[in-house]
Protein backbone atom coordinates (compact mmCIF):
# COMPACT_ATOMS: atom_id res chain seq x y z
CA UNK A 1 0.00 0.00 0.00
CA UNK A 2 1.10 3.52 -0.65
CA UNK A 3 1.09 6.74 2.14
CA UNK A 4 0.22 9.52 0.88
CA UNK A 5 0.93 10.50 4.76
CA UNK A 6 4.64 11.85 4.06
CA UNK A 7 3.62 14.35 1.46
CA UNK A 8 0.40 15.61 2.51
CA UNK A 9 0.19 15.17 6.03
CA UNK A 10 -3.50 12.84 4.86
CA UNK A 11 -2.68 9.74 6.85
CA UNK A 12 -4.16 7.53 4.26
CA UNK A 13 -3.02 4.67 2.67
CA UNK A 14 -3.90 4.67 -0.92
CA UNK A 15 -3.70 2.72 -4.38
CA UNK A 16 -3.85 5.37 -6.69
CA UNK A 17 -2.80 5.05 -10.75
CA UNK A 18 -1.65 8.27 -12.28
CA UNK A 19 -2.41 8.29 -16.40
CA UNK A 20 -0.57 11.03 -18.11
CA UNK A 21 -0.08 11.50 -21.91
CA UNK A 22 -0.53 14.66 -25.04
CA UNK A 23 -4.31 15.23 -26.34
CA UNK A 24 -6.27 11.79 -27.90
CA UNK A 25 -3.71 9.61 -26.36
CA UNK A 26 -6.37 7.65 -25.25
CA UNK A 27 -5.94 8.07 -21.77
CA UNK A 28 -9.44 8.69 -20.43
CA UNK A 29 -10.85 5.37 -22.12
CA UNK A 30 -8.36 3.45 -20.82
CA UNK A 31 -8.62 5.23 -17.49
CA UNK A 32 -12.01 4.62 -17.32
CA UNK A 33 -11.87 1.16 -18.02
CA UNK A 34 -8.57 0.33 -15.96
CA UNK A 35 -10.59 1.75 -13.25
CA UNK A 36 -13.78 -0.43 -13.99
CA UNK A 37 -11.73 -3.50 -13.62
CA UNK A 38 -10.26 -2.64 -10.15
CA UNK A 39 -13.13 -1.03 -9.27
CA UNK A 40 -11.91 2.18 -8.42
CA UNK A 41 -13.04 5.26 -9.07
CA UNK A 42 -12.11 7.38 -12.09
CA UNK A 43 -11.10 11.16 -12.55
CA UNK A 44 -10.71 12.67 -16.06
CA UNK A 45 -8.46 15.90 -14.71
CA UNK A 46 -9.23 17.72 -18.47
CA UNK A 47 -12.92 17.61 -17.28
CA UNK A 48 -11.66 19.99 -14.49
CA UNK A 49 -10.07 22.89 -16.73
CA UNK A 50 -12.87 22.15 -19.20
CA UNK A 51 -14.65 23.08 -17.11
CA UNK A 52 -13.40 26.14 -15.44
CA UNK A 53 -13.35 27.15 -19.31
CA UNK A 54 -16.10 26.78 -19.85
CA UNK A 55 -17.41 28.87 -16.35
CA UNK A 56 -14.76 31.78 -17.33
CA UNK A 57 -16.54 32.06 -21.26
CA UNK A 58 -19.86 31.78 -19.98
CA UNK A 59 -19.05 34.70 -17.60
CA UNK A 60 -17.57 36.63 -20.61
CA UNK A 61 -13.94 35.85 -19.07
CA UNK A 62 -11.33 36.04 -21.31
CA UNK A 63 -9.30 32.99 -21.33
CA UNK A 64 -6.03 35.02 -21.42
CA UNK A 65 -6.81 37.11 -18.33
CA UNK A 66 -5.06 35.38 -15.49
CA UNK A 67 -6.17 37.58 -12.58
CA UNK A 68 -9.68 37.29 -13.46
CA UNK A 69 -9.41 33.79 -13.90
CA UNK A 70 -8.09 32.73 -10.66
CA UNK A 71 -11.02 34.96 -9.21
CA UNK A 72 -13.65 33.56 -11.26
CA UNK A 73 -11.56 29.36 -10.42
CA UNK A 74 -11.80 30.94 -6.59
CA UNK A 75 -15.88 32.28 -6.61
CA UNK A 76 -17.05 29.55 -8.30
CA UNK A 77 -17.40 26.05 -6.21
CA UNK A 78 -15.83 23.51 -8.42
CA UNK A 79 -16.66 20.09 -6.87
CA UNK A 80 -16.57 16.64 -8.25
CA UNK A 81 -18.76 13.92 -6.79
CA UNK A 82 -18.37 10.18 -7.78
CA UNK A 83 -21.09 8.43 -8.78
CA UNK A 84 -21.61 4.01 -7.37
CA UNK A 85 -20.04 3.39 -11.20
CA UNK A 86 -17.26 4.99 -9.66
CA UNK A 87 -17.16 7.50 -12.63
CA UNK A 88 -16.91 11.53 -11.66
CA UNK A 89 -19.31 14.22 -12.38
CA UNK A 90 -17.82 17.82 -12.60
CA UNK A 91 -19.74 20.47 -10.48
CA UNK A 92 -19.47 23.96 -11.33
CA UNK A 93 -22.16 25.90 -7.91
CA UNK A 94 -23.43 22.68 -7.85
CA UNK A 95 -24.76 22.07 -11.10
CA UNK A 96 -23.22 19.48 -13.57
CA UNK A 97 -21.62 20.90 -16.31
CA UNK A 98 -21.09 17.75 -18.53
CA UNK A 99 -22.94 18.59 -21.16
CA UNK A 100 -20.60 21.60 -22.10
CA UNK A 101 -16.81 20.40 -21.84
CA UNK A 102 -16.61 19.56 -25.67
CA UNK A 103 -17.60 22.53 -27.06
CA UNK A 104 -15.28 23.92 -29.87
CA UNK A 105 -15.26 27.22 -28.08
CA UNK A 106 -13.77 25.09 -24.81
CA UNK A 107 -11.77 23.13 -26.59
CA UNK A 108 -10.12 26.62 -28.38
CA UNK A 109 -9.54 27.89 -25.09
CA UNK A 110 -8.92 25.19 -22.59
CA UNK A 111 -5.10 24.89 -23.10
CA UNK A 112 -4.88 28.96 -22.71
CA UNK A 113 -6.96 28.83 -18.98
CA UNK A 114 -4.53 26.09 -18.25
CA UNK A 115 -1.52 27.55 -18.09
CA UNK A 116 -2.60 29.87 -14.97
CA UNK A 117 -0.85 28.83 -12.37
CA UNK A 118 -3.18 29.80 -9.80
CA UNK A 119 -5.85 27.96 -11.60
CA UNK A 120 -3.66 25.14 -11.89
CA UNK A 121 -3.18 25.42 -7.87
CA UNK A 122 -6.74 25.41 -7.36
CA UNK A 123 -7.57 22.65 -8.77
CA UNK A 124 -4.28 20.47 -7.68
CA UNK A 125 -5.27 21.14 -4.33
CA UNK A 126 -9.24 19.51 -5.12
CA UNK A 127 -7.76 16.76 -7.14
CA UNK A 128 -5.03 15.61 -4.42
CA UNK A 129 -8.32 15.91 -1.71
CA UNK A 130 -9.97 13.36 -4.45
CA UNK A 131 -7.13 11.04 -4.14
CA UNK A 132 -7.05 10.78 -0.41
CA UNK A 133 -9.24 7.83 0.05
CA UNK A 134 -7.26 6.13 -2.63
CA UNK A 135 -8.74 3.31 -5.15
CA UNK A 136 -8.71 6.24 -7.72
CA UNK A 137 -7.27 6.16 -11.71
CA UNK A 138 -6.85 9.89 -12.00
CA UNK A 139 -5.84 10.80 -16.14
CA UNK A 140 -4.51 14.25 -17.03
CA UNK A 141 -0.89 15.55 -18.18
CA UNK A 142 1.02 16.35 -15.14
CA UNK A 143 -0.58 13.88 -12.27
CA UNK A 144 2.69 11.43 -12.18
CA UNK A 145 4.43 14.77 -12.25
CA UNK A 146 3.08 17.29 -9.99
CA UNK A 147 -0.49 15.87 -8.52
CA UNK A 148 0.20 12.73 -7.23
CA UNK A 149 3.98 12.22 -7.27
CA UNK A 150 4.31 9.17 -4.98
CA UNK A 151 1.78 7.37 -6.88
CA UNK A 152 3.37 3.93 -6.81
CA UNK A 153 1.92 3.50 -10.99
CA UNK A 154 2.39 6.26 -13.37
CA UNK A 155 1.68 5.24 -16.96
CA UNK A 156 2.24 7.88 -19.82
CA UNK A 157 0.80 7.11 -23.15
CA UNK A 158 2.22 8.26 -26.47
CA UNK A 159 1.04 7.99 -29.93
CA UNK A 160 1.89 9.60 -33.15
CA UNK A 161 -0.24 12.65 -34.31
CA UNK A 162 -1.39 10.81 -36.92
CA UNK A 163 -3.14 7.77 -35.24
CA UNK A 164 -4.33 10.64 -32.48
CA UNK A 165 -5.95 12.70 -35.24
CA UNK A 166 -7.62 9.36 -36.40
CA UNK A 167 -9.38 8.31 -33.10
CA UNK A 168 -10.23 12.04 -32.43
CA UNK A 169 -11.59 12.52 -36.02
CA UNK A 170 -13.70 8.93 -35.72
CA UNK A 171 -14.72 10.31 -31.98
CA UNK A 172 -16.16 13.88 -33.42
CA UNK A 173 -18.34 12.20 -36.35
CA UNK A 174 -19.70 9.85 -34.21
CA UNK A 175 -20.73 12.61 -32.02
CA UNK A 176 -22.00 14.33 -34.86
CA UNK A 177 -19.68 17.05 -35.55
CA UNK A 178 -18.37 17.83 -38.70
CA UNK A 179 -15.01 18.90 -38.52
CA UNK A 180 -12.29 17.48 -41.17
CA UNK A 181 -9.08 15.49 -40.35
CA UNK A 182 -6.99 18.06 -41.39
CA UNK A 183 -8.18 20.77 -38.46
CA UNK A 184 -8.50 17.98 -36.06
CA UNK A 185 -4.95 17.06 -36.67
CA UNK A 186 -3.53 21.09 -36.33
CA UNK A 187 -5.78 21.17 -33.21
CA UNK A 188 -3.73 18.60 -31.91
CA UNK A 189 -0.38 19.50 -32.55
CA UNK A 190 -1.46 23.29 -31.48
CA UNK A 191 -2.64 21.87 -28.14
CA UNK A 192 0.33 19.27 -27.98
CA UNK A 193 2.97 22.36 -27.84
CA UNK A 194 0.54 24.65 -25.68
CA UNK A 195 1.02 21.95 -23.36
CA UNK A 196 4.45 20.96 -23.61
CA UNK A 197 6.02 24.13 -23.81
CA UNK A 198 4.60 26.18 -21.14
CA UNK A 199 6.09 26.89 -17.95
CA UNK A 200 3.84 25.46 -15.39
CA UNK A 201 3.52 21.93 -15.29
CA UNK A 202 4.64 21.06 -18.91
CA UNK A 203 3.08 17.66 -20.11
CA UNK A 204 6.04 15.10 -19.82
CA UNK A 205 6.95 11.50 -18.17
CA UNK A 206 7.96 11.45 -14.86
CA UNK A 207 11.16 9.83 -14.94
CA UNK A 208 9.69 6.80 -13.17
CA UNK A 209 6.68 6.30 -15.26
CA UNK A 210 6.21 3.54 -17.56
CA UNK A 211 5.53 4.83 -20.73
CA UNK A 212 3.58 3.02 -24.07
CA UNK A 213 3.37 3.42 -27.19
CA UNK A 214 -0.29 2.72 -28.19
CA UNK A 215 -0.20 2.78 -31.92
CA UNK A 216 -1.27 -0.23 -33.36
CA UNK A 217 -2.46 -1.49 -29.56
CA UNK A 218 -6.40 -1.81 -28.89
CA UNK A 219 -7.93 -0.44 -25.89
CA UNK A 220 -8.10 -4.37 -24.50
CA UNK A 221 -4.19 -4.68 -25.11
CA UNK A 222 -3.14 -1.35 -23.50
CA UNK A 223 -5.81 -1.59 -20.34
CA UNK A 224 -4.12 -5.44 -20.12
CA UNK A 225 -0.61 -4.27 -19.77
CA UNK A 226 -1.07 -1.83 -17.34
CA UNK A 227 -2.80 -4.45 -15.03
CA UNK A 228 0.44 -6.52 -15.56
CA UNK A 229 1.86 -3.68 -14.30
CA UNK A 230 -0.20 -3.35 -10.93
CA UNK A 231 -0.17 -7.13 -10.60
CA UNK A 232 4.07 -6.64 -10.06
CA UNK A 233 3.48 -4.27 -7.77
CA UNK A 234 1.57 -6.31 -6.24
CA UNK A 235 -1.17 -4.19 -4.36
CA UNK A 236 -4.33 -5.32 -6.00
O1 LIG B 1 -7.49 15.76 -21.47
P1 LIG B 1 -8.23 16.90 -22.11
O2 LIG B 1 -7.96 17.05 -23.56
O3 LIG B 1 -9.69 16.90 -21.79
O4 LIG B 1 -7.62 18.19 -21.39
C1 LIG B 1 -7.96 19.46 -21.83
C2 LIG B 1 -6.82 20.41 -21.54
O5 LIG B 1 -6.71 20.61 -20.14
C3 LIG B 1 -5.44 19.95 -21.99
O6 LIG B 1 -5.15 20.30 -23.33
C4 LIG B 1 -4.52 20.67 -21.02
O7 LIG B 1 -4.26 21.98 -21.49
C5 LIG B 1 -5.36 20.78 -19.77
N1 LIG B 1 -5.01 19.83 -18.74
C6 LIG B 1 -3.95 20.13 -17.92
N2 LIG B 1 -3.64 19.30 -16.88
C7 LIG B 1 -4.35 18.20 -16.65
C8 LIG B 1 -5.44 17.86 -17.49
C9 LIG B 1 -5.73 18.70 -18.55
O8 LIG B 1 -3.28 21.13 -18.13
N3 LIG B 1 -4.04 17.44 -15.60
Amino acid sequence: MYSLANQWGVGVSSAVIAVDGPVASGKTTVGRLLAQRLIYKFLDTGAMYRAITWAALEAGVSPKDGSRLVRLAQEQRMGVVFQQDGQAAVLVDGRDVAAYLREERVEQSVSLVSQVSGVRDILVELQRRLAEEGSIVMAGRDIGTVVLPNAPLKVFLIASVAERARRRHAERQASGHSVSYQDVMEDIAKRDKLDSERKVAPLRPATDAYVMDTDGLSIEMVVGRILEQVRQRQWA
